[in-house]
């Protein structure tokens, strides 16, 4: 068990690429991080970089609070699981976990007892004798962490490993993955493209994108407060809805125009002032499905939030429900009340939950207000 320490670590491979851009993160003993981001964003290098199967190009990578970087993969104590890895399947699960080992000239009394070990930890030791063939999918990803775990297991770096898996397996494994975890206290870092699996499985999220962490911190901390627009639509589903919104000053209030729509806030709730400098310009409004409403009572009671719509769809998944609305030629998603039966092309009036919203600076994308 160690915790893993990044200090501005960056990786630029020799065509130029620059996967990974002045990384700093931390991933405290025991944690479970999940590195969330979308393909080509870094996730992938970043793991090699701290298994040692990369060099950075500039920075320091930290185990246990030793400085890795010259140190060689099989030195660093790390297992890796990559989707792509597969257990062979003439050789029993037994020699599966073993075979690495003597690869790499183990002695044959220690190769037995790393095995037994890790076996025990992962509860797989009836399954020894086993071919793959004769394994559940859930056991032969087991035997897949079991395998990687031989080699050393102070952190466990997990790379997309359950991307096979259809939907329901991969909940599961994932559930597998958290008693593990609980159980062993072991470091865990886990690379994917998924927001729903990011946030069902990490303490702590580490979203990237282009290379660059955009911002590390627990799933609601996240959700509640994203630094900038891009974690901002990257939790949460359906996604949050931006609108180009042109800022305003009108009495005590600021407005938000869109098309012939607008939306107002009191001024008194920008406490920093920072929305001064913005009026005449265009920002970014975010607001979440569920934070449109459509109901009569919240219309009457949110009328700084109201605008009109009309109803493209309305969709109806596991429990919940969607309308699919236009507004001033701005498509905007909102999440009703399953009974409130609303037909296409039906005018309706929506509101904002003002309270909620977030705003985006159009350049930077960097959160301006909440
Ligand atoms: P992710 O795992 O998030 O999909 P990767 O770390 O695999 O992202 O890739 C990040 C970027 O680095 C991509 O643009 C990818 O094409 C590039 N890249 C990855 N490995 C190499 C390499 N060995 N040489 C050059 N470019 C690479
Ligand atoms: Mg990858």
């Amino acid at each position: 068990m160690a915790n893993i320490s990044l200090r501005h670590v960056c990786k630029t491979f020799h065509n130029g690429v620059v996967a990974v851009r002045d990384c700093t993160l931390e991933a405290a003993e025991g944690e479970f991080l999940v590195v969330a981001g979308p393909e080509g964003s870094g996730k992938s290098t970043l793991f090699r970089l701290i298994a040692g199967l990369e060099t950075p190009t500039e920075g320091d990578i930290y185990i246990g609070g030793v400085v890795v970087n010259q140190l060689f993969p099989q030195q660093r104590d790390i297992a890796m699981v990559l989707p792509n890895h597969v257990l062979y399947p003439e050789l029993t699960v037994k020699e599966n976990l073993a075979f690495r080992l003597k690869m790499h000239r183990m002695p044959e009394a220690e190769v037995e007892r790393h095995v037994q070990e890790v076996a025990g930890l992962l509860q797989i030791d009836p399954l020894l004798d086993r071919k793959p063939g004769a394994l559940t999918s859930m056991q032969q990803q087991m035997v897949m962490l079991a395998r990687a775990m031989v080699q050393g297991h102070k952190v466990l770096l997990l790379d997309e490993p359950f991307v096979h898996l259809d939907e329901k397996l991969r909940a599961q494994m994932g559930k597998e993955l958290r008693e593990l975890h609980k159980r062993l206290g072991i470091t865990i870092l886990y690379a994917t493209k998924d927001q729903a699996e990011a946030v069902a499985l990490g303490d702590r999220i580490a979203v990237m994108k282009e290379g660059f962490i955009q911002q590390a911190g627990a799933p609601e901390e996240l959700y509640a407060s994203p630094a900038n627009q891009f974690v901002a639509g990257f939790l949460g589903n359906p996604p949050m809805n931006f609108l180009n919104v042109k800022v305003g000053a009108d009495g005590s209030d600021y407005t938000f125009t869109f098309g012939k729509s607008a939306v107002r806030m009191p001024q008194g709730w920008d406490e920093t002032g920072v929305l001064k400098s913005y009026v005449g310009k265009n920002v970014v409004l975010g607001v979440r499905p569920k934070d449109v409403h459509d109901d009569p009572a919240f219309v009457e009671k949110m009328e700084k939030g109201v605008v009109n719509a009309e109803v493209e769809v309305m969709e109806s998944v596991g429990g919940e429900s969607y309308l699919y609305l236009t507004c001033s030629g701005h498509s905007i998603t909102a999440g009703v009340d399953a009974d409130a039966m609303r037909q296409s092309g039906e005018q309706i009036q929506i509101a904002f939950d003002m309270e909620k919203i977030k705003l985006f600076d159009s350049d930077t994308e960097h959160t301006i207000w909440r």
